[in-house]
């Protein structure tokens, strides 16, 4: 049974100031970053006009201000991802702010890794990463004379237990594996890959990237060591990313970007760092995009609330998988069953360039990606021609209009191409 959500209304779209700019859009290309509603533009404008100063530097009210914005906000993303202390108190010093979620995870491979790699050891991601959460494990591996290792999924997606076992043993170190796939948007066990290799004695990173724009993410039912997401595909501006580890890895690892902010002093010599988060936090932060990450997280989380989200991104994904499946020539990439579709559906029009799909589905003012979607060794693996697919990706903004006018222009890139 799929969720009944009514989605002939649209009671987000108004929230949303680029769709009274561009009325009639379709916009399905979420997953690459998401529109913004009103409250998380004027936070920004709001910041600039009452509280600009900057952070940390001041010891005036209004750079106070400015830094207290930055830790409120610090402290609603632990809370929100479960980084709790046993009274239930947001361990804040956890979070740590930096551009984005390839910026975050580069900064637990080149500062995290080396000190638990070793020569001879493995990592292990799945065939699904982001270009963001496997080349930084090359470099890392590369680095550390280690051993990069792939879990490969079934051609649905589906990571089966036998694969689990086989990938992940004693050399495993570090599992790096993203929630939701950008590709196939399909679920990734990381549960299961977590348990796995806290049974070796290794660490579980998270790419939650495209999970916390769509479901309640908990670090502590993940079992993760690390997680990363940006801002923009959350509602917030770009530029903002976060970094979530356990403290005492934190505190272990050395900072990769240093400057100013980071340290707590320095003589000609050396320098001492500052306390986790700060030490990983060199230079001025974007404290106004910041402050409007957690309006963007409030408003995402609380207001429209992961529960509307959920049925009605369930809702919108069941009919767009229904309607693409009465096309013979649309060929789905993954699972053909839309409860396996977190958001994402990849596919390709037979025999037509998905470059070609994407600038005629724009004719019709419907915005898909087409390309690689930064995962080449999965659509090489997925012996996807011209190692490119269209992705059209759904959130809870979108409506059975959006739907209805992507279909209609698939009809007529096929009838484009013949006629
Ligand atoms: N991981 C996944 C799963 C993604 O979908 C993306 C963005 N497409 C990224 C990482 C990288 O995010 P960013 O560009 O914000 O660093």
């Amino acid at each position: 049974a799929w969720p009944r959500v009514d989605i002939d209304a649209n009671p987000y779209k108004a929230s949303f100031p680029l769709f009274s700019e561009h009325p009639g859009i379709a916009f399905l290309d979420s997953a690459a970053t998401a529109q913004r509603p009103a409250c998380v533009l004027d936070a920004q404008k709001r910041f600039y006009e009452t509280m600009n100063a900057n952070p940390l530097r001041g010891l005036y009210s209004l750079s106070i201000e400015a830094t207290e914005a930055i830790s409120s906000v610090r402290r609603q993303i632990a809370a929100l991802i479960g980084a709790v202390d046993e009274k239930g108190a947001p361990r804040a010093n956890e979070v740590v702010f930096t551009r984005n979620t390839s910026e975050s995870l580069n900064l637990v491979a080149r500062s995290f890794a080396p000190t638990v790699l070793e020569p001879g050891d493995e990592v292990a991601i799945t065939i699904m990463e982001h270009h963001s959460n496997l080349i930084p494990w090359q470099q890392a591996c590369r680095a550390a004379g280690a051993t990069l290792v792939y879990l490969r999924p079934t051609k649905t997606g589906e990571l089966t237990d036998e694969e689990i076992a086989a990938k992940i043993g004693p050399k495993t170190k570090i599992v790096a594996a993203t929630q939701v796939s950008n590709v196939l948007g399909v679920r990734v066990p990381v549960e299961k890959l977590a348990r796995a290799v806290h049974a070796q004695g290794g660490y579980m990173v998270v790419d939650a990237a495209q999970s916390v724009p769509h479901m309640p993410v908990d670090v502590r039912e993940l079992g993760a060591d690390f997680l990363a997401f940006s801002a923009h595909k959350a509602l917030g501006p770009m530029g903002v990313g976060v970094l979530w580890g356990k403290l005492e890895l934190l505190e272990a690892a050395d900072p990769f970007l240093t400057g100013g902010e980071m340290i707590d002093s320095v003589t000609e010599s050396g320098a001492v760092w500052a306390p986790v988060p700060e030490k990983f936090e060199a230079g001025t932060q974007d404290a106004a995009g910041i402050y409007a990450t957690g309006v963007a997280l409030d408003y995402l989380a609380n207001q429209v609330g992961y529960e509307a989200i959920r049925s009605r991104e369930a809702a919108l994904v069941h009919y767009a998988m229904s309607r693409l499946v009465e096309l013979p020539w649309i060929d789905i990439l993954g699972s053909i069953y839309w409860d396996r579709h977190h958001g994402v559906i990849s596919f390709n029009v037979r025999g037509i360039h998905p470059h070609d799909v994407a600038s005629i589905l724009d004719m019709h003012n419907v915005c898909i990606r087409a390309g690689h979607h930064c995962a080449q060794p999965l659509l090489a693996w997925l012996e996807c021609e011209n190692l490119a697919c269209c992705r059209a990706s759904l959130a809870f903004y979108n409506d059975r209009a959006d739907v209805d006018a992507f279909i209609d222009g698939l009809q007529s890139v096929w009838s484009t191409f013949h006629a």
